[in-house]
């Protein structure tokens, strides 16, 4: 008898297999990483097979046997990986399944499947029939005569000449035609931004960069891999440090395709994949077939479609954001890590993985090589990789000079502009040139209040203030759902002298439309770009715009390439500085430093502006110098001081609650038992009050480790027995290992 184990898919945490069913005759296919329905007490739950046993301890007649088996399931491989992310970031096994199954493999609602078509062709005893003038019905002959032409498909011959499936039955029946169901293969539409398929002649620094991947292809797993907590020795890894514009891009391409010439498959990944149209077009354009893309903006359909295609062998690129990490491809020999340092790596949800650690993990165990590129790379990865650098850019020419505007001595009531920010527009104008204005908010502007009473709009459900939303007439919280329409009068004295302060993407696309008219602005958010293709699209007509201004939230510093842009600018560069956080210097910096990348790409060349409140700080003064080492070395000894990643690991416990008083009790109790548990070496700090989200109050408590996988495991340990503890049922406990 042969028994499968089978870890129900459930969200339940409580919950936890895996549980043994007997495998019925009928379906000996059934492998590691199949997905089965099973009778679970009296109800059905999807569960996927983990292990395959030959005993159980559980006696033959209280075994269970699935009732069906889905289309398609995990590999092995996958299944492993999975499993690994669960424990290494405190989640439950389900939550680690989930991520590797085909996309649509649900806890609950409909799986999706195949589409599956009818195709019919003709057979040599149809062409007889025809010609020899056999007696058939009008609609058969004209099925037969559409189909000497050539196969077809049942919509097709029934659009074509009203053929039905009971007519094509009859034929089929009569030996003159044989039909057979084929999967249709629903493809992901491409941008509409176009690339060229051509190849470029490599540069020498790109030929030697390729050259150091190719060998590390050839030698699999070589020794020079970089040791790395919980994963062990890993593969072969680098660092490609090049400014932006240096022909990364061209080095990823030409490392998949000596991957692909080795007869092995690679993994692409790119931050959310909206903000890389154009790098996505590009691997379109030169890969052809065997490209596969699997993102969230996909239909369920399309991504079930390309996942098949990767497990069957089919495609063998596939590039999408984190989430693609654990696409299905075969023989992987390469992982790409574009833009390293961008923060949609980690999830967000849990399990909080990072794509990045489970890219290194992925390729240690499949013997695949990791290249992490970027202009701005992050601490952890200056330190541990070897490095390939491309020094400079590909057209030769010089990084733009930038220029800090010190917003401290700016009058406050002449705006989000400062005079010298306006005067580069205004030239930019007059050249018929194009530029880029950032701004880190989106909205109208982030702060209302009454003149009369003071009194301020809040949300009513998180401690954050309203952002006033004018082009859709609202009110919106950008914590929570919470919208309401823009007052016109005070509800506290009915006074209608309110005021707004602070600036968003929407005033400051107002104020460059008014000054810089006729000059088109184009403005891309998350507002703009909410609908499907429209991120895309706006990128699309503002790079064939004649001249423009492109408006907009970090997104306007990711992942596209317009020579044309001759100024960029950057208006709240410290933004980010203001959060109480150990990485806020190095996101300024990478923030600045992209920026600093989209101006003089072209033969005008180009500068940069970067209005700050705190033109010393070190992130801003190396990005104005384009100063990469020069931050890291700074920013490492600082972190080596404080005892920051690097050189410790971080995990946070996040709790919420809607009673404050429980909570609090609750995170004391927690943070008492946890010093317990820790090995001594590591730290707890907290709890500490975070601003309430939602109607919940937070609390939050910070571990530094040395020794990462005992506290991992000391923190999974604590938290698995809290969760399971009916008197805290209404708190949410959730774990973050290496928090952003
Ligand atoms: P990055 O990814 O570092 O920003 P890209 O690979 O996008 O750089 O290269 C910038 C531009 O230079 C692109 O338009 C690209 O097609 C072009 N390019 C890259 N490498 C070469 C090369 N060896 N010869 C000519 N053009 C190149
Ligand atoms: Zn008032
Ligand atoms: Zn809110």
């Amino acid at each position: 008898m042969s028994i499968l184990r089978v870890e129900p898919l459930t969200t339940a945490r409580a919950l936890r297999g895996p549980f043994d069913y007997r495998q019925p005759a009928a379906m000996d296919e059934l492998e590691v990483g199949s997905v089965v329905r099973v009778p679970f007490g009296p109800r059905r739950l999807l569960g996927v097979v983990v292990e395959l046993a030959e005993v159980s301890d559980l006696p033959p007649e209280r075994l269970a046997e699935p009732i069906e088996a889905l289309e398609a399931g995990a590999p092995a491989e996958l299944v492993e990986l999975g499993l690994w992310v669960a424990r290494e970031y405190c989640s439950t096994p389900s939550r680690g399944l989930q991520l590797v199954l085909p996309p649509g493999t649900g806890t609950g609602g409909r799986t999706v499947r195949s589409k599956r078509e009818l195709r019919a062709e003709i057979l040599p005893a149809g062409e007889a029939a025809l010609s020899g003038g056999e007696r058939l019905g009008v609609k058969q002959r004209a099925a037969l005569e559409a189909l000497s032409a050539g196969e077809m498909s049942a919509p097709e011959l029934a659009a074509a000449v009203g053929a039905d499936r009971a007519a094509l039955r009859r034929l089929e029946t009569r030996g003159l035609i044989a039909s057979r169901s084929s999967r249709l293969r629903r493809a992901p539409g491409a941008s509409g931004l176009r690339a060229p398929a051509k190849r470029p002649d490599l540069l020498p620094e790109q030929k030697d960069a390729v050259a150091a991947i190719t060998q590390a292809l050839d030698g699999r797993r070589a020794e020079n891999g970089p040791i790395s907590p919980g994963i062990g020795p890993s593969a072969p890894s680098f660092l490609l440090h090049g400014v932006t514009g240096s022909g990364k891009t061209e080095v990823y391409l030409a490392a998949v395709e000596a991957a692909l010439e080795r007869g092995r498959g690679a993994i692409v990944l790119v931050p959310e994949i909206g903000l890389a149209p154009q790098a996505v077009a590009r691997f379109r354009a030169r890969l052809g077939d065997r490209f596969a893309v699997l993102h969230s903006a996909l239909s369920a359909g399309e991504r079930y479609d390309e996942w098949r295609r990767l497990r069957s062998g089919e495609a063998s690129v596939c590039v999408g954001p984190r989430s693609a990490v654990f696409a299905p491809v075969r023989d992987l020999g390469l992982i790409v890590i574009d833009e390293e340092h961008d923060a949609s790596y980690k999830q967000e949800g849990d399990p909080s993985y990072d794509a990045r650690t489970v890219a290194r993990k992925r390729a240690a165990d499949s013997g695949a090589v990791l290249v992490a590129g970027t202009a701005t790379p992050r601490p952890e990865s200056w330190l541990e990789l070897p490095r390939l650098e491309l020094p400079n850019r590909v057209d030769g020419r010089r990084l733009p000079p930038v220029n800090l505007v010190d917003m401290r001595e700016a009058d406050p009531r002449s705006g989000p502009l400062h005079p010298d920010t306006w005067e580069a527009l205004d030239a930019v104008r007059a050249a018929g040139a194009k530029a880029i204005v950032m701004i880190n908010r989106r909205g109208f502007a982030p702060w209302l209040t009454c003149r009369s009473c003071g009194h301020h709009w809040g949300c009513p459900n998180c401690d954050v203030s309203l952002i006033i939303h004018r082009h859709s007439g609202r009110l919106v919280c950008h914590h929570c759902a919470h919208i309401e329409a823009a007052p016109r009068a005070c509800p506290q004295c009915a006074s209608t002298t309110l005021s707004q302060a602070g600036a968003g993407t929407e005033r400051v696309e107002q104020l460059l439309a008014e000054r810089l008219a006729p000059m088109p602005v184009f403005r891309l958010d998350s507002d703009t770009a909410a609908a499907r293709g429209a991120h895309a699209s706006i990128l699309a007509q503002f790079g064939e715009a004649a001249s423009g201004v492109l408006v907009g939230t970090q997104m306007v510093a990711k992942g596209h390439d317009f020579p044309e842009v001759t100024l960029s600018a950057i208006l709240d560069a410290d933004a980010t500085l203001r959060f109480p956080d150990f990485r806020a210097e190095e996101r300024t910096f990478a923030m600045v430093a992209q920026l600093a990348g989209r101006s003089g790409r072209g033969e005008a060349g180009g500068e940069v502006i970067v209005q700050t409140l705190a033109p010393g700080s070190a992130s801003i003064e190396h990005a104005s110098r384009h100063d990469s080492a020069g931050f890291l070395a700074g920013e490492l000894e600082r972190r080596r001081l404080l005892r920051y990643p690097p050189f410790s690991h971080l995990v946070r416990v996040n709790l919420s609650g809607e009673h404050e008083p429980k909570l609090e009790s609750a995170a004391l109790a927690l943070a008492t038992e946890l010093r317990r548990a820790l090995p001594s070496d590591s730290d707890l700090l907290g709890p500490a009050p975070m601003f309430r989200v939602r109607n919940r109050h937070r609390r939050r408590l910070m571990i530094k480790a040395a020794d990462r996988e005992r506290t991992v495991t000391a923190v999974r340990t604590v938290v698995e027995r809290r969760a399971a503890d009916r008197s805290l049922r209404e708190l949410a406990i959730g774990v973050d290992v290496d928090p952003q």
